[in-house]
């Protein structure tokens, strides 16, 4: 493991803070120092059973490291350990929270909006599905077969029918199959994934927008993953660079922190792009604070009791590291994107893998299946790759894809049902110097795999 520069970062803000109460009279903590040392080594004896997610080795599932900006600011604020469910709970954090996500709202091209955290994607999701619930009540929602499997149980907490629509050989929603949703008149929203989990596809958000004018629905983007490739148009391809451009037509928009925004976990967000969606939180609680002037953040939010700590760390990583294009932040992911274009373009090169038949990756999630005569085999191969991959600590993940995604037309018969591929996130901007070594373990793996 690296050096971690946080509790050496974390001595110096911790006396600043400390003498900001000051002035109160001393209230020792009583506690058994040697007793909690000897929890805490077994603690980290416990956390010792992990895959490495911090390591540029680590290159299988959507884990990013938190910047040790935002870890240390989330330590810091662990002093206090404010709620950013009412002012009261949690002032400073709570204008932090409204600042950072201003920044957030402003990436996306809003200035005027109704937005806050979440503590995940799917709390921010079911959010927006709620507010779409509430302007068309009883109307179905449509997502694409590749949108995230969390809409279709939020749509059921709802009680709304989810319409579950197909999509084309690259996990994007298919438009056909959308109108034929819409024609049937009781569509309220779709829901556009602009990141999808499994493989990063884009929807083609241009389009859907287009039918909306048509079709009169509620445009909901899901870009927990994606949202902050809207930072890098010049690295992305036509597609998915048009989709992430006419975010700000979207009615409301999910972008997780604490996915590609270098946070801890417990940050999501939510932004609606009409302010007046927030009567539908109107509640009157008796047990609520009352004591200040401006809306408090729960009286937003479904959730109460919330994290102040992770509006903290994202308020200082933004402030370290502003969404600007072209800024570090943005290079960073275009660092990742440029990995992945690489490890796809080694992979094409290579008649023992098919990655995706229609072209190189749209962001920066790499899959690709074991060739092989039958779906069976390829599947028992990415199994036994996966393995010995982890065996000398490279650390990819499996997906189940459909099949026809890797074999371009007719030249394959078993084109029909789903199968085992390898999928690798390049999320970290590391990723890019690391790729080299990354082939190097998968290439050793895959000869280990071929001489057994
Ligand atoms: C991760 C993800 C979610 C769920 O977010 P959580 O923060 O894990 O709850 C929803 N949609 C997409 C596209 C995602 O990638």
């Amino acid at each position: 493991m690296p050096h971690d520069p946080v509790p050496g970062l974390l001595a110096h803000a911790t006396e600043l803070l400390e003498a900001e109460f000051g002035a109160l009279p001393a209230a020792p903590a009583n506690v058994d120092l040697s007793a909690i040392e000897r929890v805490l080594a077994e603690t980290a004896r416990r956390l010792g059973d992990n895959y490495p997610y911090f390591h540029p080795l680590y290159a299988g599932q959507m884990l990013k490291p938190p910047h040790p900006v935002a870890r240390a600011a989330y330590a810091l604020a662990m002093l206090i350990n404010p709620n950013n469910h009412a002012r009261d709970g949690g002032r400073a954090s709570s204008e932090m929270e409204v600042e950072a996500v201003a920044q957030i709202a402003r990436m996306f091209g809003w200035t005027e909006f109704l937005g806050h955290l979440t503590s995940s994607g799917t709390l921010a999701n079911l959010e927006g599905l709620w507010v779409a619930g509430q302007l068309a009540p009883g109307k179905r929602i449509a997502g694409s077969e590749q949108a995230h499997y969390t809409h279709r149980r939020i749509s059921a907490v709802l009680q709304l029918e989810y319409a579950e629509v197909v999509t084309d050989n690259r996990g994007r929603m298919d438009l056909n199959a959308l109108e034929a949703e819409l024609r049937r008149g009781d569509v309220g929203t779709v829901v556009a994934t602009l990141g999808t989990t499994a493989i990063g596809a884009v929807d083609p958000l241009p389009e859907i927008l287009d039918l909306r004018r048509r079709y009169a629905f509620r445009v909901h983007v899901d870009a927990a993953y994606g949202g902050y490739f809207r930072l890098i148009p010049e690295s992305l391809d036509a597609p998915a660079r048009d989709a992430f451009g006419a975010i700000s037509q979207a009615d409301s928009i999910v972008v997780d922190p604490h996915k590609h925004g270098l946070q801890p976990y417990g940050c999501g967000c939510i932004l609606f792009r009409d302010p007046a969606v927030g009567r539908f939180y109107k509640h009157n609680s008796p047990y609520t604070y009352f004591t200040s002037e401006q809306l408090h953040l729960g009286e937003i939010s479904l959730e109460c009791s919330r994290a102040g700590a992770s509006a903290v760390a994202l308020w200082a990583t933004q402030r370290l590291l502003p969404l600007t294009p072209g800024g570090e932040f943005a290079r960073g992911l275009a660092r990742g994107r440029q990995a992945a274009l690489e490890l796809d373009r080694r992979l094409r090169g290579d008649a023992r893998f098919r990655p995706l038949a229609a072209g190189p990756p749209e962001l920066d999630i790499v899959t690709w299946k074991v060739a092989g005569p039958t779906p069976e085999h390829s599947s028992e191969q990415a199994h036994s790759v996966f393995a010995a991959c982890a065996a000398r600590n490279l650390h990819l993940a499996l997906v189940q894809l459909p099949q026809s995604w890797f074999d371009p037309a007719g030249r394959d018969v078993n084109r029909t049902g789903n199968v085992t591929c390898l999928r690798s996130v390049l999320m970290k901007p590391e990723h890019s110097e690391w790729l080299d070594r990354i082939w190097i373990e998968f290439a050793g793996a895959c000869a280990e795999v071929g001489e057994r």
